[in-house]
């Protein structure tokens, strides 16, 4: 859980740091490095928190969990709750 804890909390200083400088070539350049980006065109890539579909202008952070990224849209409610750990 400790372990847990601390990746949600580096991933949220680079979402804070990073939010106002993400733009859209930058969060495709992201999904074609991470072989996701066929999933985002096919709008398979979801909001782990509410199920949303993610798109270039929902996306409000990623976070590194299991070997995988995982992605949260920018619904408050969704942010909030990241802070307490997924
Ligand atoms: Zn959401």
């Amino acid at each position: 859980m400790i372990k847990t804890n601390i990746i949600v909390l580096e991933a949220m200083v680079i979402i804070k740091k990073e939010i106002d400088a993400i733009t859209d070539d930058d969060f495709t350049e992201f999904l074609k490095k991470e072989n996701k980006y066929d999933d985002y065109l096919n709008h398979i890539l979801h909001c782990i928190k509410c199920g949303k579909i993610i798109t270039g202008d929902n996306i409000a952070a990623i976070v590194y969990k299991e070997n995988e990224y995982k992605f949260i849209c920018d619904n408050q409610n969704c942010l909030e709750d990241i802070q307490g750990g997924i």
